[in-house]
C-alpha cells in the first residue's frame, strides 16, 4: 500500500529470431503520473509496450501491475486488468465502420457495462469520429485513425493507458492537439506511460522519462530534467 507504482518492470528482454531487440528494460510508472519512454529508431521502444501489454512474451524480468505479477500473461488477459496499448502505426480494422471499431474494443469483460457510456465519452472527446461514425475506419485521414485507435483503447476503461507513437506522421496542430489529449486523459486519472520519438513535447508532459539506447536503458529522470540534460539535448533534441 505504500507502493506508489502502479507498474513496476525490471529486466524484460526480447530476441527476434536470435537477434536481441531488448536486452534490459526497467521501468516504473506512479500512480496517476505520466512516463516516457524515448530512444531512437529501432531502440525497442515498441517490443518493450509490447511486452508490457502481453503481446510479446519476455524472455526473462519481471511486470508488476498494482503489485501483482503479470509477467506471461497474455494480452486479453492483460486488457481486462486495465493495461491498453494503442499501437503504433493506428492499428485499426480498416473495413469496419468507426462505430463498430470502438464496440468491439469495449466489449471487453471489464468495460461491457459501460460500453454505451464510454462510447459517449469517447464521442465526447473527439466530435470529428461522432460525425463519421457510420464511415469505414480505412477512409479516414491519418489523425482521424490515430483518434479511433486511442478511442479504441479508452473503450477498454484502463488504468495505464500506453501510446505508442501516437504523434507520428501527424501536422503540427495535430500533434499539439495530441499531447493536449494526453494532458487532459491523466488529469481525469488514467495513468500513462508514452513512447514517442517527439521528445520536446514528451518530455514536456512527463513526469518521469527513461532513455531506451540498443534495448537498454541508459538513463532516466524527470522529464523536465532530462529536457536540459546536455547529452538528452545533444541525442534527440537536435541541440549542442
Ligand atoms: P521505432 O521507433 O523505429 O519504431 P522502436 O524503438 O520502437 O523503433 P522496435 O520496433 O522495438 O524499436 O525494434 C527494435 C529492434 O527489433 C529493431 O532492430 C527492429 O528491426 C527489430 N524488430 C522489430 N520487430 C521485429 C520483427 N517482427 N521481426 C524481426 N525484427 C524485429
Amino acid at each position: 500500500p505504500t507502493d506508489e507504482a502502479l507498474l513496476r518492470v525490471s529486466g524484460l528482454a526480447y530476441d527476434y529470431a536470435g537477434v536481441s531487440a531488448v536486452s534490459n528494460c526497467s521501468l516504473e510508472l506512479r500512480r496517476g503520473k505520466i512516463a516516457a519512454l524515448i530512444g531512437g529508431n529501432g531502440a525497442g521502444k515498441s517490443t518493450s509496450v509490447k511486452m508490457i501489454a502481453g503481446a510479446l512474451r519476455s524472455r526473462s524480468g519481471s511486470i508488476m501491475l498494482d503489485g501483482r505479477d503479470i509477467t506471461g500473461l497474455p494480452a486479453h488477459k492483460v486488457v481486462e486488468l486495465g493495461i491498453a496499448l494503442v499501437p503504433e502505426g493506428r492499428l485499426v480494422f480498416q473495413h469496419l465502420t468507426v462505430r463498430e471499431n470502438l464496440i468491439l474494443s469495449g466489449h471487453v469483460r471489464r468495460a461491457r457495462e459501460k460500453c454505451t457510456q464510454s462510447l459517449g465519452r469517447v464521442f465526447e472527446l473527439f466530435p470529428r469520429l461522432k460525425e463519421r461514425q457510420a464511415q469505414v475506419a480505412g477512409s479516414l485521414s491519418g489523425g482521424e485513425q490515430q483518434m479511433l485507435a486511442i478511442g479504441r483503447g479508452l473503450m477498454t476503461m484502463p488504468r495505464l493507458l500506453i501510446l505508442d507513437e501516437p504523434s507520428l506522421g501527424l501536422s503540427p496542430i495535430l500533434v499539439g492537439q495530441i499531447f493536449g489529449l494526453v494532458r487532459k486523459l491523466n488529469e481525469e486519472g488514467i495513468s500513462v506511460l508514452l513512447v514517442e520519438q517527439n521528445v520536446h513535447h514528451t518530455l514536456a508532459i512527463a513526469d518521469y522519462a527513461y532513455v531506451l539506447e540498443k534495448g537498454r536503458v541508459v538513463q532516466e529522470g524527470e522529464g523536465r530534467r532530462l529536457l536540459n540534460d546536455p547529452k538528452v539535448k545533444e541525442a534527440y533534441l537536435g541541440l549542442v
